[in-house]
């Protein structure tokens, strides 16, 4: 079961209309470069207050101290058009279980990745080198 960590917004940064990257403060995680975690705002809705939650891909290096996350706003999205109004000093939430398998540790050793490629080198007119593998 995954706890929720309390995240502080540094900053939020809008590149355009539709694009935004949040600087967070946050206890420290341990992740992979590929990895993801849930991330998590409360809200109102009615009488009743609910956490809403969605995955967003780590941006920072796993050993940055700051976590960054690079957003894009999903038109009536429960999450996303809120998550690019925050402003420096906000709360929000991190889970504590970042996850995914698009990490280098998965990649398979080399020499079985490349059996059954084989690879084809020529010259093209302009004297550019393409490779192409099948
Ligand atoms: C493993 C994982 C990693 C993710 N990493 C990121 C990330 O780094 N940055 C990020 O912005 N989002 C990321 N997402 C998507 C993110 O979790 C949310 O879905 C997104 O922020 C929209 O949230 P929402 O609550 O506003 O809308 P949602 O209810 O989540 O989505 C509403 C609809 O929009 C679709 N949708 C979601 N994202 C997009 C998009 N970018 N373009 C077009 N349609 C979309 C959904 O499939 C759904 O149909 C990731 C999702 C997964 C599963």
């Amino acid at each position: 079961m995954s706890q929720w960590l309390a995240g502080r917004v540094l900053e939020n940064r809008a590149w355009t209309q539709t694009l935004f990257s949040l600087r967070v403060e946050c206890p420290h995680l341990r992740f992979e470069a590929g990895q993801f975690v849930r991330i998590a705002l409360d809200m109102e809705k009615g009488n009743a207050a609910s956490r809403v939650a969605r995955p967003f891909s780590f941006v920072n290096a796993p050993d940055d101290p700051i976590m960054e996350f690079y957003g894009v706003i999903v038109a009536q999205g429960p999450l996303s058009p809120h998550l690019a109004r925050l402003k420096a000093g906000d709360a929000l939430h991190v889970a504590d279980n970042p996850s995914g398998f698009l990490v280098l540790s998965e990649v398979p050793p080399a020499e079985l990745a490349a059996r059954g490629l084989r690879k084809n080198r020529r010259r093209t007119p302009g004297q550019i080198t393409v490779e192409s593998f099948w």
